[in-house]
């Protein structure tokens, strides 16, 4: 089995999904006693989103660049950046490493083209739902054609993420304005909908909506649990 590294924390409520479903997993395909080999560095949210909503990504990459370069010393043999939104600065942890950085938007993009989807939702924060860096990998690494909630909805989104989920408060009022965010996107065409931030799983089930979701950390453990256990 190999070491899985995770860079986590933003926020810990989601990396503690990641850990625990990585050793679920890995119990569920070994049997017995086995456990998920994990080397983890968890940095303090509030210095990221300090630095994420100041725009100062330079100095947030350089945190987790030092933090895959922890992993990798720690004996990791691959890494994942437990989070979409610091998928921004994949490129400046990328550069560091010698070992791999297991994309997300690459694993969720593989499973919605196997899926046959064309043209898919995405919730996450506003950098997420806003910027390039993953709405263009979606679209020109897998062709897909990706619709972001319109501006109030975006906002909703955001502010849920940041003010309840990532502090662990998961309210029913919150799920309902979601749901009928992704009632949104599935009126507009799409098939599917990406929970493109780690936390929303923690609000919205499958079995709260028809429309197929795509959860990105169950996507990102399974994709880890592979690897992982790769001959
Ligand atoms: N975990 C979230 C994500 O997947 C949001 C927290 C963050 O900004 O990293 O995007």
């Amino acid at each position: 089995m190999k070491t899985i590294g995770l860079i986590g924390g933003m926020s810990w409520e989601s990396t503690a999904l990641y850990y625990k479903w990585l050793n679920e997993g890995v119990k569920a395909r070994l049997g017995g006693l086995h456990s998920a080999r994990i080397a983890m560095v968890s940095v303090d949210f509030a210095e990221i989103e300090t630095l994420q909503h100041a725009g100062d990504w330079d100095a947030a990459g350089a945190i987790l660049a030092r933090a895959g370069q922890s992993l990798e010393a720690a004996g990791a043999d691959f890494i994942l950046i437990c989070t979409n939104t610091m998928h921004k600065v994949a490129p400046a942890v990328e550069s560091v490493l010698s070992v791999p950085l297991l994309h997300l938007a690459d694993g969720t993009g593989e499973r919605l083209v196997a899926a046959g989807i064309r043209r898919v939702g995405l919730l996450g924060t506003a950098f997420t739902m806003e910027q390039d860096f993953y709405t263009g990998r979606l679209r020109e690494r897998h062709g897909l054609d990706v619709v972001v909630p319109n501006d109030a909805d975006r906002a909703l989104v955001h502010r849920v993420i940041y003010e309840e989920l990532c502090l662990g408060q998961v309210l029913d009022h919150s799920r309902e304005r979601y749901l009928e965010v992704i009632d949104r996107l599935a009126s507009d065409g799409c098939e599917a909908v990406i929970l493109g931030c780690t936390e929303i799983t923690l609000l919205v089930k499958q079995d709260d909506t028809p429309v197929p979701l795509y959860d990105t950390t169950a996507i990102h453990a399974e994709i880890a649990l592979d690897r992982a256990l790769i001959a």
